[in-house]
């Protein structure tokens, strides 16, 4: 639509939005024009009343001044504008029948039991699944299955089961049986046996193989926070992994070989699949931290993954890394290292990460590749040991790689230096052994001038 140019001299919000109304714009027809604090709190209530009527969602009603020279006077502070104010209603919330637990099995193996509902309009959109989160929070709030439940909104998040009808359980003992619910034994996607790990809420599929878990790993690992691949989401998965064209990440990077097949399958023309494998073959050259946030390792998103790329600067130097190095890394607590550790440990990951180097993954950080200075120590490795009198470990590592330096975890005939602090337990002791030179953080530095 074109704006005339002579457009009218407006000085107030509700001309502008007349103005554009008239100009053939879509403008909310819910906005009114209020004169004293009683009209605007009558009118804030009519619009929460009138909400669950909209074909759109909203959470809250906006309260502006009209006329545009008061907001200039009233201006604004370093974070908001003075004359606009939000009033957020409370979620919506709907009773329905629970008519039964679905357990979704995710990424990790956790099983998450989800609610089947009859279906409810809620928040703008019809709801006929909702969370439970875990068999604790079934407990805590007695949840059975036939109850008439409360199901709430806010937001973009997943609608959840809050509370429960127990009056109406006990007015419908005899026409509508309550069924208790327990996790199953055995995961429902392969059969594998379900473990609780202490102090956790979730059970979890043990079964590495479980064709669930890898169903979903495959789709993180596409995704495009990590390996980004286009033509390769949850629907084309799908049908790959039900035809046994891919069984696990390796396969997405064999696919080439089985063009033909692909071709075969529904829906996917010589173009498409031309395309896929291309996007496939281009992801190869990733940067390093969407390879190792695609792995999917647990607690470490794709922040933490840059983290870990940018300070080991190759695959091999992190699946070395040191419990204690990695949580000295920033914003790195005690699990999240352990995590990385034991994850790394895992001889399934060892093969895979061989597999997909194999196959011609890019392993390492392009930005890490050439060190910053050049120095006595380019070149060089390092072990660290013991605390140091200044430098935490994970600044001394990058210390050490800037100049062109690596470090290693372990004391070998390979490791030219041996940085030692306080309480330097057995690499020290085996650096002795093999005569390799010992620095002090003094000494150190000294080096890097
Ligand atoms: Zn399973």
């Amino acid at each position: 639509q074109e704006i005339s140019a002579d457009a009218p001299e407006l000085s107030t919000h509700s001309e502008s939005l007349e103005y554009l109304k008239e100009q053939g714009f879509r403008v909310s027809s819910m906005y009114r024009v209020c004169n004293t604090p009683e009209e605007v709190w009558s009118a804030v209530q009519k619009i929460g009343a009138d909400r669950e009527r909209l074909e759109y969602e909203i959470d809250g009603a906006v309260i502006k001044t009209n006329a545009f020279s008061q907001r200039e006077r009233l201006g604004a502070t370093s974070k908001f504008p003075r004359w606009a104010t939000a009033y957020k209603y409370p979620p919506e919330k709907k009773f329905t029948r629970l008519k039964e637990i679905e357990i979704h099995v995710g990424r990790t193996g956790v099983l998450t039991p989800l609610a089947l509902l009859e279906p409810v309009f809620l928040a703008g959109s019809t709801i006929s699944k909702a969370t439970l989160h875990n068999m604790d929070y079934i407990r805590e709030r007695d949840i059975r299955i036939g109850d008439m439940v409360q199901i709430m909104k806010a937001g973009d998040v997943i609608p959840a089961v809050v509370s429960v009808d127990r009056e109406a359980r006990i007015q419908e003992r005899e026409t509508v049986p309550r069924t208790e619910f327990t996790m199953p034994e055995t995961c429902p996607e392969c059969g594998g046996p379900v473990l609780r790990e202490a102090g956790e809420a979730a059970f979890r599929c043990t079964n590495p193989e479980c064709p669930a878990k890898i169903y979903r790993g495959l789709i993180h690992f596409t995704s495009k926070d990590a390996m980004n691949i286009e033509g390769l989401g949850p629907a084309v998965l799908r049908v790959l992994c039900d035809q046994g064209l891919i069984t696990g990440i390796g396969d997405i990077y064999r696919l080439k070989d089985r063009r033909a097949e692909l071709i075969g399958i529904e829906r996917m023309g010589e173009k498409s699949v031309e395309n896929l494998l291309n996007s496939i073959e281009n992801r190869k050259k990733n940067e390093l931290y969407r390879l190792i946030f695609g792995l999917g390792i647990r607690q470490v998103g794709a922040a933490a993954s840059k983290v870990l790329a940018n300070h080991f600067g190759s695959m091999d130097a992190l699946m070395q890394a040191d419990p204690e190095t990695l949580e000295s890394l920033e914003d790195f607590g005690h699990i999240t290292a352990e995590s990385v550790y034991e994850f790394f440990q895992n001889p399934r990951t060892r093969a895979l990460i061989a597999e997909l180097k194999e196959l011609g993954l890019n392993m390492v950080c392009e930005t890490k590749a050439a060190p910053l200075v050049h120095s006595e120590i380019t070149g060089k490795t390092f072990v660290l040991t013991g605390t140091l009198p200044t430098l935490k470990r994970a600044d001394a590592q990058k210390l050490i790689e800037e100049h062109g330096g690596k470090c290693s975890s372990s004391v070998s005939s390979k490791t030219d230096y041996v940085l030692a602090g306080e309480e330097a337990g057995s690499k020290l002791e085996r650096a002795r052994q093999l005569g390799i030179r010992i620095l002090s953080e003094e000494e150190f530095r000294e080096l890097l001038k």
